[in-house]
């Protein structure tokens, strides 16, 4: 039911092929590939050019977050770069059901995202009917060294609810800060899409998926991490 998507802008793409195998073998579901245009967001992420040499090294499924204004124009360079699914902001398009509509009309799998300061009601059934995942960030999106933002909690909870009124057991992705800590209580919130990048990256990679596939196996009992963390 959980699946944990694995971010790889935090990656020493030194060892891009070496990495990208151990995340395989450590049983990650996706490869979350951010993209920016440094205009929606002030950073510039993965092109694709580079998803394309990741693509040729992984058989993982692509999960593409896109933080670029208007990404329609994207879209087809993105999907024949290797994107399984692909991921635009309700913020950054003028008609976001557009966005949506030529995503699955390649054949992908179509994500709306909404930044922490964007409301839930602007999920409209409209929107949803074209929708296969709603991605709600949890810190402000392209700006590194942020915390999770708390009031997060309330607005997944809301959201699943929401979801499950209108296709139950529809995907609900979080994004921002995901770590060790706080992965299980996102996880009893409602989300079960739970992309991390820092916290999976740094150190023992193979142990640190370890780890967070634990967490997830029985959110609902809690995890010694929060209990370490005294939070
Ligand atoms: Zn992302």
């Amino acid at each position: 039911m959980y699946k944990l998507a694995i971010s790889l802008l935090e990656m020493d793409y030194r060892f891009l092929e070496q990495s990208l195998k151990e995340i395989e073998a450590a049983g990650v579901d996706y490869v979350h590939i951010d993209v920016m245009d440094g205009a929606f967001v002030p950073s510039l992420g993965i092109g694709p050019k580079l998803m394309e040499r990741i693509r040729s090294s992984t058989e993982l499924p692509f999960d593409v977050h896109m933080m670029v204004q208007e990404p329609l124009r994207l879209i087809p360079r993105i999907v024949q770069a290797g994107a399984d699914m692909i991921t635009v902001h309700y913020e950054a398009c003028e008609d976001v059901k557009k966005n949506l509509v030529c995503i699955r009309e390649y054949g992908r799998r179509a994500g709306i995202a909404l930044n922490p300061e964007t409301p839930l009601e602007v999920l409209n059934e409209e929107l949803l009917e074209q929708v296969d995942v709603v991605h709600l960030m949890t810190t402000c999106p392209g700006v590194e060294g942020q915390s999770f933002i708390p009031e997060s909690m309330e607005k997944i909870a809301l959201l699943r609810k929401r979801l499950d009124s209108f296709r139950p057991g529809m995907d609900l992705e979080v994004d921002g800060n995901i770590t060790m800590k706080s992965i299980g209580r996102v996880a009893r919130a409602g989300a079960n899409v739970l992309v991390s990048g820092r916290a999976l990256v740094q150190g023992n990679m193979t142990e640190n998926i370890r780890q967070m596939r634990n967490i997830l196996q029985s959110p609902e009992g809690g995890n010694v991490y929060e209990v370490c963390a005294g939070s």
